[in-house]
């Protein structure tokens, strides 16, 4: 799935002071690749250059330099492929201007007939295509690739970075959450397990009162079975209790939990030394992942919830 909407960038030839962007993004783009650019984008006939940048190649024989020209089509409006006839008279162009090669920056993708002609340039003159996989690709992946993206695709990068939430880096360490069983990391997993809670059953509370002796993460499954087991021949007066460790990390059921903990506490309930410790460092290590805003899925799940009244009794509120 892509992230950047090309859209963002304002179309050329557009007569509202922001004809160059595409250029300067490409500029901006190529720089961080690591080309260095020779000539920049310049507002008048462009005689089919946009750019020359040029590449450094050290191998064993030595430095070669490579003088590229750089062509930049911004159809992304019309989502249309860079033609042949767009981009016509590749090899006159690269030789008028003193390059060794050619390169299409394109925020859509070069049609096959495109392609096909750049082919059969083989052996004359090198060529490479930038298309907007590809740049995406490179700005991606780095702290100076997503600052540079960030300029361009203000709206993209803020839709991305809520869409794909990272703990928010609030402690010194990382967040865990392994496994009680196999210990395996529970948070770098696509499903992150289950938080079960153990409490007295009906028979064996003292005065009504609930009282929490264990809290515990698993995987979900063949863990958490065996977890049960255990825990069954060590005490039978306990009945468990559990949710998806994924729902505790949606901001909204995070604080839910602190207020139905806050609320048993107060009306008495009790807890073991353990599970109050076990609580206390669930919650800590959850939080790095709440400090944000919903992704789209969990407004959803949310909606989902909140239509089951005793979530939002935990909240406080009377549903
Ligand atoms: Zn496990």
């Amino acid at each position: 799935m892509s992230v950047l909407d090309f859209k963002e960038i304002p179309e050329a030839h557009v007569p509202n002071g922001l004809q160059d962007s595409f250029e300067f993004f490409a500029r901006e783009c190529l720089k961080f690749i690591g080309y260095r650019i020779i000539t920049d984008p310049d507002r008048g006939a462009d005689g089919g250059v946009d750019l020359v940048v040029e590449e450094r190649r050290t191998g064993i024989g030595g430095e070669t330099i490579i003088r590229w020209l750089v062509s930049c089509k911004h159809k992304a409006s019309s989502g249309k492929s860079v033609s042949a006839v767009d981009d016509a008279n590749i090899r006159d162009r690269v030789e008028a201007n003193d390059c060794n090669g050619f390169i299409g920056f394109y925020s859509t993708i070069a049609s096959a007939g495109l392609a096909g002609v750049l082919g059969g340039l083989k052996g004359k003159i090198e060529s490479q295509i930038y298309d907007r996989e590809k740049i995406e690709g490179a700005l991606l992946h780095s702290a100076r690739g997503l600052e540079i993206a960030e300029r361009f695709f203000p709206n993209s990068l803020a839709e991305w970075k809520a869409e794909s939430p990272k703990p928010a880096k609030i402690f010194a360490g990382v967040p865990t959450l392994q496994c009680k069983v196999c210990r395996k990391e529970l948070l770098e997993q696509d499903d992150n397990g289950i938080v079960s809670m153990w409490q007295k059953m009906g028979a064996y509370k003292v005065g009504g009162k609930k009282h929490f002796e264990f809290i515990f993460w698993t995987c979900r499954g063949r863990c958490d079975r065996i977890l049960q087991q255990s825990i069954r021949e060590r005490d039978k007066t306990l009945i468990d209790g559990w949710s998806d460790v994924s729902d505790a990390l949606m901001p909204t059921f995070f604080i839910k939990w602190v207020m139905s903990v806050m609320n048993e506490l107060h009306s008495g309930d009790t807890y073991s030394e353990e599970a109050f410790d076990q609580i206390k460092e669930f919650l800590l290590q959850i939080f790095p992942y709440v400090s944000r805003h919903l992704t789209e899925k969990e407004n959803g799940r949310v909606k989902e919830l909140i239509q089951i009244p005793a979530f939002l009794g935990g909240l406080g509120y009377d549903a």
